[in-house]
């Protein structure tokens, strides 16, 4: 095909971004710089080494001076070993994702036509990173497994180095001839395209960046990091409390579950839509690990045992009330996981042409089928809702003496509450006035008869 006619194909395919989110460049700017700063703001503002969680409000000013003017808190932000345990972590999921077996399963159909084939094995990669971790430290005891506390700084630094460093070389992979862009990722504007990510699903040979990101090294270094938490605890107080138990449960199962599901993510606006760029890189590799972990290592320092902690209230000798906070946080969390589950399974099905349930649904004027009863007849989001739940019942095993650590109950809230506008526009834009119809036949966003 003559070079001229290939150029109007590419530019028909990759047309320029007109509409902004984020509040354009501005927006993309603040975030760019507000995570990295977030992810910090929270270990100096709330870690034993700064005095607490929050430090003392009239001593944040001083400390902050203190800080900045002190060598040893520059030198802590960069730790060669962190950076190079970092590097050979990075380095063994990708050599995972190569030599463990998985199914090729193929994405859905891109605006070329073509459908991309990924390489499923994220679930064996998380069992061969926990059997070896968990091997090692049955070997050499819980204290050889503390370096992800000690190292925290520095290990957030390294994540970071690579998220940038990723970001950057994805946009500028982005201009070689034939790349297919998102949608939203091609304005012109670097500051933004970096940010958004400006490339649809940019690879190399078979090896898909985005997916692989989004599952390996930042999702199942989280359940590491938590495991890390839990052996420093062990060495401080002699064992795991209850509390802790809760939180590695919790967490680890949902990390086991989103990787045991793999191929759903295919289908996931992440995916689908989304370029992968600053927004997905730092997210996947610095956000997961680093922020979500904030539960654990909040115990570390402040252990809870919410067992005892209850039992002070009864002075009978019955063991019931001794065991009710975590058998009600236990509720909470299974709550949560059940609704995430069923309303995941019901559309997960149904876009695969099952429908066990027998769910009603209508036919949009587009061919596709949206679900009018079950789980997507309560809340046009009720998996969000499901997540939500979760993610309260995460937080509450660190006890109330901080709101820091609902920290992530609030940030998952701006979150989805953000992502359902975001689907909900790209939606209406599909389905038209179908859309306008199913919102009326289930008006409530994301809780059922609430929001
Ligand atoms: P969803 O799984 O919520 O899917 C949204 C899509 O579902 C819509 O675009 C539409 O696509 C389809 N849909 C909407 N309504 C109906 C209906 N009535 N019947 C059938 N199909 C319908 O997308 P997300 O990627 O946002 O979320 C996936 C999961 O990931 C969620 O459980 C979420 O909570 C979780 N998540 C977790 C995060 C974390 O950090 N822990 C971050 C973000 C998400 P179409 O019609 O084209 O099929």
């Amino acid at each position: 095909m003559p070079s001229q006619k290939k150029g109007k194909i590419q530019n028909e395919l990759n047309p320029r971004t007109t509409e902004y989110e984020f509040l354009g460049p501005p927006g993309a700017f603040l975030i760019t710089f507000g995570v990295p700063l977030t992810v910090y703001a929270l270990f100096f503002g709330c870690s034993e080494s700064s005095g607490g969680c929050p430090p003392p409000l009239a001593s944040i000013p001083e400390r902050f001076t203190t800080a900045l003017s002190d060598c040893a808190f520059w030198s802590n932000l960069w730790d060669t070993q962190a950076a190079l345990i970092y590097l050979a972590w990075y380095a063994f999921c990708v050599v995972a994702w190569t030599i463990l077996p998985g199914d090729w399963v193929e994405g859905v159909t891109m605006r070329t036509g073509e459908k991309k084939k990924y390489k499923i094995n994220a679930f064996s990669t998380f069992l061969l990173a926990l059997g070896l971790a968990v091997g090692y430290i049955y070997r050499n005891g819980p204290q050889s497994f503390t370096f992800l506390y000690e190292k925290w700084v520095g290990f957030v630094t390294a994540s970071l180095v690579m998220s940038v460093a990723q970001g950057l070389a994805v946009y500028v992979g982005s201009f070689r001839k034939g790349a297919l862009l998102a949608l939203g990722g091609n304005s012109g504007n670097f500051i933004y395209d970096f940010y958004i990510g400006r490339e649809l699903n940019p690879s190399i040979g078979s090896f898909d960046i985005k997916s692989f990101n989004e599952l390996r090294p930042g999702l199942i270094l989280w359940t590491l990091v938590n495991i890390s938490m839990a052996c420093e605890q062990t060495v401080r107080t002699g064992g795991v409390s209850d509390a802790m138990w809760l939180v590695l449960l919790f967490q680890g199962w949902y990390v086991a579950d989103g990787l045991y599901n793999e191929p759903a993510i295919l289908t996931t606006m992440d995916i689908t839509t989304d370029g992968f760029g600053f927004m997905l890189s730092v997210g996947d590799l610095t956000w997961v690990p680093f922020v979500y972990s904030l539960q654990a290592r909040f115990l570390v320092f402040r252990p809870v045992e919410l067992g005892s902690g209850l039992y002070q209230y009864f002075d009978n000798e019955s063991q019931i009330p001794r065991y009710l906070g975590v058998l009600s946080i236990l509720f909470v969390n299974a709550l949560g996981y059940w609704i995430f589950r069923e309303a995941n399974g019901e559309k997960n099905d149904f876009r695969n042409g099952k429908n066990p349930k027998n769910l009603q649904y209508f036919t949009t004027e587009s061919g596709s089928k949206l679900l009018t009863t079950g789980w997507w007849g309560r809340s046009r989001h009720p998996n969000y809702f499901g997540d939500l739940v979760m993610a309260l019942a995460w937080s509450l095993p660190t006890g109330f003496t901080t709101p820091v650590t609902y920290f992530y109950v609030v940030y998952f809230t701006v979150l989805l509450v953000h992502r359902q506008r975001r689907d909900e526009e790209a939606c209406e834009k599909k389905y038209g006035k179908d859309w306008a119809k199913y919102k009326k036949m289930v008006p409530y966003r994301i809780i059922p008869y609430v929001y």
